[in-house]
């Protein structure tokens, strides 16, 4: 492992202090989007550890291992529009925004980590000057060409101070899975100070943590995801820079997301009691208690020894096994459930994954019409977000006996019409 990709955090990612304390312990594994040629230079990839901690103080659950954003994003190939159903969610959202905060006619909508500008196309629609800020340049570029301004650079105080000489102050500014993925969150929150008019509304949407807890969804837990935040830790961190959380709405993304409202202390709304409520219920939980988190990692391994259990069941059978989905949590579950040496072959029809082998564990990407072709017994489903439509879209695979295995966040397995409760129900 070189040091030069890898920094280590000593103080908690929202209030700097420590100590901190580790909660969950996993084997270091490769970055997802490394796919390569040969199988022995995906074998070769470096791994990287992967746990989590807590701050002794506001509780954060975050990472403090970090990949550097270059070795992480590099190739990274995303864009929203690719994943069917976020252009929907998308649409919703703005049209949610719209509706609640009545941002004036022509005043402008800024997304940070913008991908493509789908989230902003409806409010462009709508009649707002939209700016999306992304970091990946090619998308940017892209991006800007497709309709959608977009200044290709990572959010800093130094760009926000830019954008507003040249652009004014927005009314909206939008951040999606932005807070989870960025180490220096307080360049972040200074960013946004500067974007922000002083009656702008500050829209997030992160994966939350108490619905990662109550459905052990171990399948966000990967390099990217440095934080997992609550709304408690979230809004303590805010109140520094004189920002409110009014309102929290949980969404269904990620199978539990939540999209958090916020405006200047001194903003003209009134909060939303359900942001207090939230905190009430996050403080009976423990979600800020180590022992949760330890819990938490329990359940983890229970999800492991199932996993082991039908394993060696499959082992026993002679069964062929298969994977669906070269997502960006598949090293991951593939690492923190044991599946390493029993998924022959990934099913993906991504064009610069096809024909490539998985980073880490060599496993190599053949097209999906393959799953018909070879038939395997079982087919785990790495890309656990998408479990229902890809059940949905290979009807035939099982009416011909093949078996889904659903890892998150149920763990089962699906065979036909009807589904065999595993071992973990
Ligand atoms: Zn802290």
């Amino acid at each position: 492992m070189s040091g030069s990709k890898l920094s280590y955090r000593t103080t908690c990612r929202l209030c700097g202090r420590n100590p901190l304390e580790r909660v969950v312990k996993f084997d270091p594994i490769a970055l997802p989007m490394k796919f390569e040629l040969t199988k022995e230079a995906a074998q070769r990839a470096e791994l990287f550890p992967i746990n989590l901690y807590m701050c002794s103080d506001c509780g954060h659950v975050q990472q403090l291992e970090v990949v550097d954003d270059e070795a992480l994003w590099v190739g990274y190939t995303y864009q929203s529009a690719h994943a069917p159903v976020m252009p929907q969610h998308f649409k919703d959202v703005a049209a949610k925004v719209m509706a609640k905060y009545k941002p004036e006619p022509g005043s402008l909508v800024i997304d940070i980590g913008s991908n493509d500008g789908s989230f902003l196309r409806p409010f462009k629609e709508a009649g707002y000057r939209v700016l999306g800020i992304e970091m990946v340049k090619e998308i940017a570029k892209q991006a800007t060409e497709n309709g959608i301004e977009t200044i290709g650079e990572p959010l800093s105080p130094k760009i926000a101070e830019e954008v507003r000489r040249k652009y004014g102050g927005a009314a909206i500014v939008t951040a999606f899975n932005v807070l989870a993925h960025s180490d220096d969150l307080h360049s972040m929150a200074k960013a946004i100070q500067g974007l922000l008019d002083p009656k702008g509304v500050f829209v997030f949407e992160v994966q939350y943590l108490m619905d990662v807890i109550e459905k052990t969804l171990v399948a966000t837990i990967f390099h990217e995801h440095l934080s997992h935040h609550s709304v408690k830790s979230m809004q303590q961190f805010l109140s520094a820079y004189y920002m409110n959380i009014i309102d929290v709405d949980r969404v269904p993304i990620q199978h539990g997301s939540i999209i958090g409202y916020v405006q200047f202390a001194n903003g003209p709304r009134m909060r939303n009691p359900y942001v207090d409520y939230l905190i009430e219920r996050e403080k009976k939980m423990g979600l800020d208690k180590p022992a949760t988190l330890l819990k938490f990692a329990e359940d983890i391994y229970k999800l492991r020894a199932d996993c082991e259990s039908l394993v060696a069941t499959w082992k026993s059978e002679g069964a062929t096994v298969a994977g669906y989905g070269a997502a960006m949590s598949g090293p991951g579950l593939i690492s923190m459930l044991g599946l390493k040496d029993t998924i022959e072959y990934i099913l993906d029809d991504h064009q610069q994954k096809v024909g490539k082998f998985s980073p880490g564990d060599g496993i190599p990407v053949v097209p999906t019409a393959e799953l018909l072709a070879r038939q395997p017994d079982y087919c785990v489903i790495l890309a656990w977000v998408h479990s229902q439509r890809i059940i949905d879209q290979n009807s035939e695979y099982l009416a011909r006996g093949g078996k889904f295995v659903v890892l998150c966040p149920d763990f089962r397995v699906v065979e036909g019409q009807r589904q065999v409760e595993a071992a973990h129900a």
